[in-house]
C-alpha cells in the first residue's frame, strides 16, 4: 500500500459490520436501513432488467431519464434550475461523486477545508488527489455540534482551493442553518474558493430544521458541486446511484475523473432512480415521519441508559457522548460493546484528525425497524 493511502487502513464500517456478524450483535454502527425501499420502485429496477434497459454500458453522464428527473428534483425542491444535459452527473453513489469531483479539481497541494468530524472517504479521497485537508471542527454547543465561523475563515490560506461541506452532517446530525450557509458561501465568494457539498442526507430532516442547498446562496452556483445520493432518500445503499449537479465547466471537470475510475454504473438501477426521484412528496413526508419516530426511541433510550445524547436535527445517526457512563475511550468503548452489551456503533474519532477532540463521541444509527432500535435499547440500558 503506498504512503498516501496507508494511514486508512480498513474502513470502521467494513471493520464494524464484520464485528457485528461474528458476535451477532445488533449493528447500529454502519448506517444502512433494515428495511428495503418501496416496492414501486425494485419493481420498476426489475422492469428495466427484464426488458433490456441498461444492462449494456449507458451513456457516460448518466441515462437521460436519470439527469432529467435529477434536475427536476432540485428545480421542485429547491428553485434550483440545472440543464439535464450538461449540469447533471450520475455516479456510483456519493461515494464516487467525491473521489471525483476531488481528484478532478485539486493540484497537488492544495488546502481542501472539511468540517470535522468529516465522512471517512474525504480524507482517503483528498489524499488520493494529493491534496492536504484541513479541519475546522465542529463543537458541542448548546447540545448540536456547531461550527465556528471565526474557526473556518481562520482556516482560509493562499493554498485553499475547496471547500468541502456536508449538511446534513454525518456523524453528528448538524444540519446547518441558514447564518452558517450565508457565512460559509460569503467566504468562498470573498476567497475564490470551491465548493463540494455533500448532501446526500438533504431529505432526513426534523423538527423546524430546513434543508437549505448551498448552491442556492448568492454567488454559489458557479462555484459550487452538490452530491446526491439514491442510498438515504430511497432506502437503497446497495444499488450505489449517486449524482452531481454543478455549471457545465465543473460537471465537464468531475466526467474526467469519473470516466476512468468506473466509466458508467448500475445501468437498470439508473432507470428505477430516475422514478424514485419523481415520487410524490408524500413518499419523502413518510420517510421522515417514520425516522421521526426511530430518532426519538433511540434518543431517548440512549439518554435513559446514561448517555450524553445530542439530538439530530438531521440524518440517522445519534451521536452520543460516553463521558456520563464513566468512559471516556469511544474506540475502546466500540470494541467491547459488543461483547458487553450485544450492540454495535461506531466512535466517532475516526472521523477526526484531532483524535482527542472526538475520543469520548460514538455514534449509533435508528435506520432499523422499531423491534430492532427497541431491543438494543433494552441491551443498552443493562450495560454493565
Ligand atoms: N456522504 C456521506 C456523508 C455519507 O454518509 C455516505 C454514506 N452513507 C456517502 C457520502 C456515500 O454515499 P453512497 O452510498 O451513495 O456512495
Ligand atoms: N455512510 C455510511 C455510514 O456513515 C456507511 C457507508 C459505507 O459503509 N461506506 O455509516
Amino acid at each position: 500500500l503506498n504512503r498516501r493511502l496507508a494511514e486508512f487502513g480498513t474502513t470502521i464500517f467494513a471493520e464494524m459490520s464484520a464485528l457485528a456478524v461474528r458476535t451477532g450483535a445488533i449493528n447500529l454502527g454502519q448506517g444502512f436501513p433494515d428495511t428495503d425501499g418501496p416496492e414501486e420502485i425494485r419493481e420498476a429496477a426489475v422492469r428495466a432488467l427484464r426488458d433490456g434497459l441498461g444492462n449494456q454500458y449507458p451513456p457516460g453522464p448518466g441515462i437521460p431519464e436519470l439527469r432529467t428527473a435529477v434536475a427536476a428534483h432540485q428545480q421542485r425542491r429547491y428553485g434550483l434550475s440545472y440543464d439535464p444535459d450538461t449540469e447533471v452527473l450520475v455516479t456510483a453513489g456519493a461515494t464516487e461523486a467525491i473521489a471525483a469531483a476531488l481528484l478532478a479539481l485539486l493540484e497537488p497541494g492544495d488546502e481542501v477545508i472539511a468540517l470535522e468530524p468529516y465522512y471517512d472517504s474525504y480524507a482517503a479521497c483528498i489524499a488520493m488527489a494529493g491534496g492536504t485537508r484541513v479541519p475546522v471542527t465542529l463543537r458541542p454547543h448548546d447540545g448540536a455540534f456547531r461550527l465556528d465561523l471565526d474557526e473556518l475563515r481562520a482556516a482560509v490560506t493562499d493554498r485553499t482551493r475547496l471547500l468541502l461541506v456536508n449538511t446534513p452532517h454525518n456523524p453528528t446530525g448538524t444540519v446547518l442553518t441558514r447564518e452558517e450557509l450565508t457565512a460559509i458561501a460569503e467566504l468562498a465568494v470573498e476567497r475564490d474558493l470551491l465548493v463540494v457539498t455533500d448532501e446526500v442526507y438533504e431529505h432526513l430532516v426534523f423538527d423546524a430544521a430546513e434543508h437549505l442547498p448551498l448552491a442556492g446562496f448568492p454567488g454559489m452556483r458557479e462555484r459550487t458541486v452538490t452530491i446526491g445520493s439514491a442510498g438515504k432518500t430511497f432506502s437503497f445503499t446497495g444499488w450505489k446511484v449517486g449524482w452531481i449537479t454543478a455549471p457545465p465547466g465543473l460537471v465537464t471537470a468531475v466526467r474526467s475523473a469519473k470516466q476512468f475510475l468506473t466509466y458508467v454504473s448500475a445501468g437498470p438501477f439508473q432507470y428505477a432512480v430516475a422514478e424514485a426521484l419523481s415520487l410524490p412528496d408524500s413518499y419523502f413526508d413518510a420517510l421522515r415521519a417514520d425516522l421521526l419516530a426511530k430518532r426519538d426511541l433511540l434518543a431517548s433510550g440512549l439518554a435513559e441508559a446514561g448517555f450524553e445524547v445530542f439530538r439530530p436535527a438531521g440524518t440517522y445517526f445519534v451521536t452520543t457522548d460516553i463521558r456520563p457512563l464513566g468512559e471516556s475511550d469511544g474506540f475502546a468503548f466500540c470494541r467491547a460493546l459488543p461483547e458487553r452489551a450485544g450492540v454495535v456503533a461506531i466512535p466517532n474519532a475516526v472521523f477526526y484528525d484531532h483524535r482527542e477532540a472526538g475520543a469520548p463521541f460514538v455514534r449509533f444509527a435508528f435506520c432499523k425497524r422499531t423491534e430492532v432500535l427497541e431491543e438494543a435499547v433494552r441491551r443498552l440500558k443493562s450495560l454493565p
